[in-house]
């Protein structure tokens, strides 16, 4: 059977009850973030290019990319070839120890990332960890502890990481760090900032976030944490005005500027590194996913030197036993290798306007659709609240999972994998899907989302 040739699960169900979890897998496997009754979406048995196959080998159109990182797509010839070779010469060096393969890595990434003065990279195992150590960074070259970040934001699942976050997630990490303060960025799609022009929206709350930045004391303000372009809170794209405006305030008061590119960097956005859209750069740089496309764990800390410096006579504050592992070094080698010799990133922008084109084409389809956005190809489909369940179709979130998780496991039924959540759909294929995988995934999610409309309806 091919893609899409499935029955929706709202077409399954209609007129009885919504989505029902499968019957709980065997497993002794802890989801994160999922209740664990409705176990997995599905089961992945092997991958290649841009499609997973599951446990019967049926293909999977991979339009999240994983978790937003396999932006290479699966079984990439040079990148599995540079870990073979990498697995033959050695795995693993102490943290203490350097090595050829580690120190070719931070020089590559040196040149590729929006700095202009040369820089020394910290390699750890993931964005939450990066995160995490820039917020010690921070703390300990300003001697400062508050912690500014936007909301919406996500900066990671760890405790430090998720305090800084403004996302439903946060609250499992409460009490979590003091001083932490959120601002709200000046989106049209907020409501405050209806209305205005993209202008007035940015002279507004940069003043506002001057004001509380005065408040507080700016010389008690370590940092300002921000993802150049927002991802999982929506796929929102900083005004450059204001990203010049947070730069001005870091200036002003001695206040470090940190770029959360876990989610943005490695052509995600049609750049190397979303920073690019502005113009501005940051104090420190923090980075995973795409760095290795997901191939084995691997994330990044990136100074320029002068800060790096600081630690000369004094220890750097963060460590792990897995920090700078050959097999990721030599895995991001090779990704890097790609991202420079297949055109990867020029085409992600070329790819992001199409992308764009056909995001802008199905809302105008689809009246449930509030708004879309891209950036590259981080793109999100934001619904209208949605009502499930009324009258003779009862859904409550006990029996039924609820409709993100229906329709998640609907389209994975149907040939396309990607990610749902809160009134959001994310649409963030591998780097380098074509035209036609493109246009049959987002048929797929439309199509779905039809069902699930006249279902809910
Ligand atoms: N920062 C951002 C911007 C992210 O998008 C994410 C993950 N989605 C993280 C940090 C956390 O990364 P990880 O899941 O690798 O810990």
């Amino acid at each position: 059977m091919g893609l899409g040739e499935t029955n929706s699960n709202f077409e399954l169900r209609r007129g009885t009850a919504c989505f029902q979890a499968p019957a709980l897998d065997d497993t002794e496997v802890l989801f994160g973030w999922r209740p664990q009754r409705l176990g997995s979406i599905g089961t992945v048995s092997r991958a290649k290019g841009v499609y997973l196959y599951d446990a019967q080998d049926r293909p999977i159109l991979d339009m999240a990319s994983g978790q937003v990182n396999v932006n290479l797509g699966h079984g990439h010839e040079g990148v599995l070839r540079a870990m073979r070779a990498q697995l033959q010469d050695f795995c693993y060096a102490a943290p203490c120890l350097n090595s050829d393969v580690r120190e070719a890595l931070t020089a590559e990434i040196g040149k590729v990332v929006p700095f202009a003065e040369d820089t020394k990279v910290f390699l750890c195992n993931s964005g939450s960890e990066a995160v995490e150590s820039a917020i010690k960074l921070a703390w300990a070259m300003t001697g400062r502890t508050k912690i500014y970040a936007a909301s919406p934001s996500y900066h990671g699942a760890t405790i430090g990481a998720s305090s800084i976050s403004a996302d439903a997630r946060r609250r499992f990490a409460e009490p979590g760090l003091t001083g932490v303060r959120h601002f709200t960025p000046p989106f049209a799609q907020h409501l405050a900032f209806k209305d205005m022009s993209e202008e007035e929206a940015v002279h507004i709350s940069l003043s506002l976030l001057r004001d509380q930045i005065t408040r507080d004391g700016p010389d008690t303000v370590a940092a300002i944490f921000v993802e150049p372009v927002i991802g999982s809170g929506g796929v929102f794209a900083w005004p450059t005005a204001f990203m010049q405006g947070l730069r001005e305030i870091c200036d002003a008061h001695g206040i470090l500027l940190v770029f959360d590119e876990t989610m943005s960097g490695w052509g995600r956005t049609g750049r190397w590194f979303a920073a690019e859209h502005s113009g501005v750069t940051p104090d420190i740089l923090t980075t995973a996913k795409g760095i290795t496309s997901g191939y084995v764990p691997l994330a990044a800390v990136i100074l320029p030197k002068r800060h790096a410096d600081r630690f000369d006579a004094r220890p750097f504050v963060c460590g792990s036993t897995t920090e700078g592992h050959a097999l990721a070094c030599a895995t991001a080698r090779a990704c890097l290798q790609a991202y420079h010799d297949e055109n990867v990133i020029a085409r992600a922008d070329a790819m992001g306007d199409h992308l764009r084109q056909a995001l802008h084409a199905m809302k105008s389809r689809n009246f449930v659709i509030k708004d879309v956005r891209n950036a590259g190809l981080l793109g999100c489909v934001e619904l209208a609240s949605v009502r499930v369940g009324r009258g003779d179709r009862p859904c409550d979130s006990a029996s039924c999972g609820n409709w993100m998780e229906t329709l998640t496991q609907s389209l994975w039924r149907n040939g396309v994998f990607t990610i749902v959540r809160e009134h959001m759909i994310f649409v963030a294929p591998p780097l380098t899907i074509t035209t036609a995988e493109l246009e049959q995934g987002l048929g797929i999610i439309e199509r779905e989302l039809s069902a699930f409309v006249a279902w809910a309806a």
